[in-house]
């Protein structure tokens, strides 16, 4: 692995939560997108090297909407960047990490990711992200 690429976060309001982050890092957000198949909307705030992303359920049966409802808001997953997401995957797996997906899916921010499942991650969720060739 790489580096730490973002940290999710996951919100109830993602307009009153880019308002308060935007006053917390003192800079606005760069980017808003919304993924449709995972029912969720986005934004990103670049600090240094690093990214945290914000999430908003779009639906009530989104993965972000079932997390609020179970922990309430905050962090909620950790994403490393890698070389060669297929191999690592692989590797992982061989090492008894469970893979939420089995194949990577397509990610917001022009990315291929994999989750891996908090049980067998000491209860962190962690992203795998690898960028697409452009
Ligand atoms: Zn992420």
């Amino acid at each position: 692995m790489k580096k730490v690429e973002h940290i999710g976060i996951a919100v109830k309001d993602l307009a009153s939560a880019n308002d308060l982050f935007t006053r917390l890092f003192n800079q606005p957000y760069y980017k808003q997108e919304e993924l449709v198949s995972e029912g969720v909307s986005t934004s990103f705030f670049k600090i240094g090297d690093t990214k945290i992303e914000l999430l908003e359920a779009t639906d009530e049966n989104s993965p972000i909407a079932k997390f609020i409802e179970k922990r309430g808001e905050g962090i909620h997953h950790i994403a490393f960047e890698v070389e060669d997401i297929d191999a690592e995957m692989e590797r992982l797996q061989a090492e008894g990490f469970q893979l939420i997906n089995q194949r990577p899916k397509n990610g917001v921010d022009n990315k291929r990711i994999c989750f891996l499942h908090p049980k067998t991650t000491n209860g962190i969720l962690i992203e795998l992200c690898q960028e697409k060739a452009k």
